[in-house]
């Protein structure tokens, strides 16, 4: 028995080399050499670990924004808590606004190339023609005791030396006292902040952010994540409490992370009695400050201050926004766990979609995030309106899109409500679950532009919204070019961030939830990456790990390919043999008249184009009684001479051309009309990355076979996909034409 089992393995393992042409590469392989071993901070299941740990940083801050020379000057306060097993001898301030300093356009990744007819804009980004003071003045940092504390500026980065090392378990409160001038938005290339002047009414809006030195990271993974800011890659942050006092003129509106604590100082008894209704106003927004009392508010230009002050707990960031042209409104959204007051502030010039659209965007995407993930934990979410780009923070988000003379394409007003969605949807990732940006740029855009994706398909259907067949111009790039998702944020081209830290990751997810998975586990493994991770630090690993762990699928393969490479997904279906079997002693001329057949017993049949010839008929023999050694049990063979009596007997042949193994779907069409898909999991790929056969029964005729008719899997080249193969146009060149139509 064990030599005939022996015998067996041998001949199929012989027959595997006989058909694979190219070198095997492993493809279903473990990627654990290509992700960081787990361990006590981070386990193999993809959880936390038992030792996790987490820095913390408190702030408390006094603002003061000077609007007659656009400057602000702060005094803040960091308590921070060093929960690291380790001893630190100095600590690291992330200080971004030096970024805009003379000297670090190089920092910029901006192109540096000159041409013929370039705007005066994109030359202002090249060569800092016009010239601006940027970054910080720091006038103090002292120890609580008012000690004067040393420090060391590098770029964006400040070292604070400690004079004895803060101790782990040990917290240590300092101060640092500093101003800079607030950068005007159309000088800086990829500026998410600064302020917008409306010569119109002589008014500015400020929109406020990476503004108060911030305390870098410390984690189990970087040590210091201390990586300077140059633009591309965003932020990495510490969670903790905030308390901050912003001093503005008196007739601004301010909007910012965290809860109003001086409604009755700041807001007028007509504004806080409209907010109390707000308050439950579930289906409309009450507008808290008018169209009419904005416009007034734009000629007042009053030069007293107030003072709005804000708290805001457990968030890794703060920002803000002021202008004296702010028309608000507001409404309440009820989750499951949390009411939340949804908020817009927008200028005149955003209206009327602006007060049409805003505050509907961000409650739908308080309701579909919730449920994909985990309530939405915190008092307010806001949208601010800003001339173009879309900036999140937590709580707060900066988002282009005006109309034009009061009116939008359909076009545009999907891309600002997408805008909307996506930034309020950068809450969960990376403001909760909050992963390194600064490293891995498509930890947070990816997932957050999956949800956002989704909430755009679900509660805004007449918009476009990415499928799989979105991302197949950006997979048959020039591979010198591409990389792979798996690349750190700064490295990345900024023609490419885009599709492949946004869309591609989108795309992944998408063939994880509808393909591969299916959408009930993949939902509860997503809800539960996101629930394991929210206030904490995770890494690719920790995702990766968790989506297998809670799934119970292998997906090394699909990681390794999708994440690892810049392999595409090109399935070609090489042949379709028809069959049927011929039984010895049947009347085979009798079957010959009922349907054209043709009987090539001895010899291969040449390749068919189509099905035109038949099917080729192919004898069974009985099995010989040597072929059950040992065993008692037998096959019916008669049974199975009646399963596949009158039956059609398809032997598809497939090809993987992109390199990405994948699950493959057919489509079978029949002679009588009808349809029907098989589909065939990425495992077929296991034995022969390149090149497997696949046999089907059918009692239907086939006429034609199609290979993923729904663009599940990104295929690339839809040419190759039909038997017998149709001309079509490629799914890249009808991208073409629609770029070219739109
Ligand atoms: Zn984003």
């Amino acid at each position: 028995m064990r030599y005939l089992f022996f015998i067996c393995l041998v001949f199929c393992y012989i027959t595997n080399i006989n058909a694979q042409r190219q070198p095997w590469q492993g493809k279903f392989e473990p990627i654990d050499n290509m992700i960081a071993a787990p361990n006590s901070y981070r386990t193999a299941s993809g959880a936390p670990g038992e030792a996790y740990w987490q820095q913390r940083a408190d702030y408390k801050i006094k603002v003061v924004l000077d609007e007659s020379q656009n400057t602000i000057t702060g005094q803040e306060t960091i308590t921070y808590y060093n929960n690291s097993p380790d001893d630190l001898s100095y600590l690291w301030i992330q200080l971004e606004q030096n970024v805009n300093q003379k000297g670090n356009e190089d920092f910029g990744n901006f192109n540096n190339s000159l041409k013929d007819g370039m705007t005066t804009r994109q030359m202002q980004f090249l060569t800092r023609a016009i010239e601006f003071p940027a970054g910080y003045s720091i006038s103090y940092i002292k120890d609580s005791h008012g000690k004067a504390m040393t420090s060391l500026v590098n770029n964006t980065m400040m070292k604070v030396v400690l004079d004895t090392p803060l101790k782990s378990g040990e917290s240590l409160t300092f101060s640092i006292g500093w101003s800079y001038p607030i950068t005007d938005r159309s000088l800086f290339f990829l500026s998410r902040e600064g302020y917008e002047y409306f010569p119109g009414d002589d008014n500015t809006v400020y929109l406020i952010a990476h503004w108060f030195p911030r305390m870098a990271v410390y984690n189990d993974t970087e040590g210091w994540q201390n990586q300077q800011f140059q633009r591309l890659g965003e932020f990495a942050l510490e969670f903790g409490d905030y308390q901050v006092d912003i001093t503005v003129p008196e007739d601004h509106i301010v909007a910012a992370t965290g809860t109003l604590k001086n409604p009755e100082v700041v807001l007028s008894k007509t504004q806080q009695n409209r907010m109390e209704k707000a308050r439950s106003s579930f289906d409309k927004p009450v507008m808290i400050v008018t169209r009419e009392e904005a416009e007034t508010n734009e000629k007042t230009k009053s030069k007293t201050q107030k003072t709005w002050q804000f708290t805001a707990k457990n968030v890794r960031d703060f920002a803000f926004a002021s202008s004296r042209k702010f028309i608000w409104d507001a409404q309440a959204v009820k989750l499951p766990t949390n009411t939340v007051m949804a908020m817009s502030f927008y200028p005149k010039e955003g209206l009327p979609v602006w007060q049409e659209e805003s505050t509907k965007a961000i409650k739908n995407a308080l309701e579909v995030y919730s449920e994909a993930t985990f309530d939405y934990p915190y008092p307010v979410a806001i949208s601010v309106n800003t001339s173009n780009v879309g900036m999140e923070f937590p709580m707060i988000s900066f988002n282009g899109g005006r109309p034009k003379n009061g009116k939008m394409t359909q076009n545009a007003k999907a891309g600002m409500i997408s805008t909307i969605v996506h930034e309020v949807g950068h809450n969960w990732f990376p403001m909760i679950v909050s992963s390194d940006e600064r490293k891995w740029m498509w930890m947070d855009e990816g997932l957050n532009t999956f949800l956002h994706q989704r909430t755009i398909a679900e509660r805004y259907p007449d918009f476009n919204s990415t499928t799989p067949q979105s991302i197949v111009p950006f997979m048959t790039g020039d591979k010198n070019i591409l990389r792979p998702i798996m690349t750190t944020s700064d490295n990345e081209l900024l023609t490419q961030f885009g599709a492949n830290f946004y869309q591609k990751p989108t795309v992944g997810l998408q063939m994880l939830r509808h393909s591969i998975i299916g959408k009930e586990l993949f939902d509860a493994a997503f809800k539960e990456y996101a629930n394991r991770w929210k206030y904490k630090h995770p890494n690719p690993a920790d995702l990766f790990r968790t989506l297998e762990d809670a799934t119970a699928t292998d997906l090394d393969w699909f990681f390794r390919g999708w994440f690892f490479t810049t392999d595409h997904v090109d399935m070609e279906l090489t042949e379709v043999k028809w069959f049927k079997v011929y039984e010895v002693g049947q009347n085979i001329e009798h079957q010959k008249q009922n349907i054209q057949m043709k009987v090539e017993m001895d010899e291969p049949a040449a390749t068919a184009a189509d099905f035109s010839s038949g099917p080729e008929v192919i004898k069974m023999n009985t099995t010989p009684d040597q072929a059950y050694g040992g065993y008692l049990s037998r096959l019916d063979e008669d049974e199975l001479r009646q399963q596949l009596s009158g039956k059609n007997i398809y032997e598809i042949s497939l090809k993987n051309i992109g390199g990405l193994v994948m699950p493959v779907t057919i489509e079978w069409h029949y002679t009588d009309g009808s349809s029907e898909i098989d589909r065939l999991p990425a495992d077929i790929w296991r034995k022969n990355e390149y090149e497997v056969k696949r046999t089907f029964i059918k009692t239907k005729e086939v006429k034609a076979v199609k290979l993923d008719p729904n663009f599940e899997f990104a295929d690339t080249d839809m040419s190759n996909n039909s038997f017998p193969k149709v001309v079509t146009a490629s799914q890249f060149d009808r991208f073409k034409a629609k770029q070219s139509n739109d």
